[in-house]
């Protein structure tokens, strides 16, 4: 399987990232749901390229752009976001790289249709949207049930991937003009499904009109997005790229819905990247659903853990700050010892780390990815080349630094021929550890 265990949540950029407009410089400073002026930082990671723009070799004479990762928290309705230091249309134009689902997130995949089904009794009557369907991954367990369903991806050639599978799709970003168009050359929707997808919508009112407005009088919206709370609680702040705008808990999506008249009826917690969130929503006029109990209770978690006040969310900063300090004194130590660290992964999320970091080839020689369009290319920011996973055998470095942590022990598991040589695994996230 590939190492990209999970949905990406961000796509390549084909293009490069424009800087925002002076119009545009007066927004970023205004909560992207409410408008409060956005004056509390919640962690500044510095600045650093798009995490996905891969760099070949004639590149590396030219400069690249930076932009700011700096994230801050709303002090009136406490979501947080990172402003949209570059515009949406460049960043999500076309992916270069996809369907690289491996079969557990495949299997997530047919789960996550296979209750739906079950749970909202979808049949041949039925119909279901996707918002950013991607491949059709997801959307091929309707087909295969007959069940009448549409993806909505505005990436030209991710759509053609799943025309071509048999998943009717239509090439759009989604809001509410898209919204409006299908209900009326399609229908309402029962179902309208959104995962990974709510984080990078920077118009987020115009999205969530998009929701109101497409799913129908009983229809539900399911929506998956990483949580905050367990992105803060596991130190996940590589997970913050400049692709993902808004960071949230079942409080401030909440909020948002209700905002645009939607009310959260149910909610989970899932384990997909790192910990997510899997909410319920319906209109705010339809009394026929009831709110689940267990919706208080994630509610409750969130107020125990601090995060329905700006100061519950000050402790963050520092733990990061501290990831960095234990990972350069392990580097430093290392490179004096004089032993050899190479990299395993090149995921966005490894990107972010090693640009906070600046850890460069000062410290890893290279790094390994089983993904051939990164072959032969370098690391965005860093600089550091990216080989076929094979160059680890052949470099035998003393020290493993495992990228991607979500699947540390898989990645463990494959790489365990590293002990022949007598080298160890090191892993960042959630605290240095060697192993
Ligand atoms: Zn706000």
């Amino acid at each position: 399987m590939s190492i990209a265990a999970e949905k990406p949540m961000t796509a390549s950029p084909t293009t490069q990232g424009v800087a925002p407009t002076e119009t545009d410089t007066a927004k970023l400073h205004r909560c992207l749901n409410c408008s409060a002026p956005l004056s509390h930082t919640f962690v500044d990671l510095g600045t650093s390229p798009l995490c996905e723009s891969y760099l070949s070799t004639d590149q590396l004479e030219g400069p690249e752009p930076f932009y700011p990762l700096k994230v801050l928290l709303c002090p009136e309705c406490l979501l947080v976001q990172l402003p949209a230091y570059v515009s949406g249309e460049h960043i999500f134009s076309e992916y270069a790289y996809f369907s690289s689902f491996s079969d557990s997130y495949l299997s997530h995949a047919a789960k996550n249709v296979s209750a739906i089904v079950e749970r909202f009794g979808l049949n041949l009557n039925s119909f279901v949207v996707e918002v950013a369907s991607n491949d059709g991954y997801l959307l091929r367990n309707f087909v295969g049930r007959q069940i009448p369903c549409l993806g909505i991806e505005p990436a030209a050639n991710v759509a053609r991937a799943a025309e071509n599978r048999g998943i009717p799709t239509l090439v759009k970003f989604f809001g509410e003009q898209t919204a409006k168009h299908v209900v009326k050359e399609f229908r309402s929707a029962d179902v309208l499904i959104a995962n990974n997808v709510a984080a990078h919508v920077p118009d987020l009112h115009d999205f969530m009109r998009g929701i109101k407005t497409l799913i129908a009088a009983n229809g539900v919206a399911v929506i998956e997005i990483q949580y905050l709370l367990r992105l803060i609680e596991r130190n996940q702040f590589d997970t913050i790229y400049h692709e993902h705008f808004c960071y949230y808990t079942l409080t401030s999506l909440s909020r948002v819905l209700a905002s645009e008249g939607l009310t959260v009826f149910d909610a989970e917690e899932i384990q997909t990247h790192g910990g997510s969130l899997r909410v319920y929503a319906k209109h705010a006029e339809n009394a026929g659903r009831v709110i689940e109990p267990r919706v208080e209770t994630m509610l409750a978690n969130e107020r125990d853990a601090g995060l329905t006040t700006v100061e519950g969310h000050d402790g963050f900063a520092e733990s990061v700050t501290e990831v960095k300090r234990a990972l350069l004194e392990f580097l430093i130590a290392a490179k004096r010892a004089g032993k050899t660290v190479a990299g395993y992964g090149a995921p966005g999320k490894g990107n972010t780390l090693l640009n906070y970091c600046g850890i460069r080839q000062d410290f890893i020689d290279f790094t390994v990815d089983r993904n051939p369009y990164k072959h032969g290319k370098f690391l965005p920011g860093t600089r550091i080349p990216v080989f076929a996973p094979e160059k680890i055998a052949e470099a035998k470095p003393d020290y493993v630094l495992i990228l991607p942590w979500n699947i540390r022990d898989e990645i463990a598991t494959q790489l365990a021929y590293i002990r022949d040589w007598g080298a160890k695994f090191v892993v960042p996230i959630p605290k240095l550890e060697i192993f």
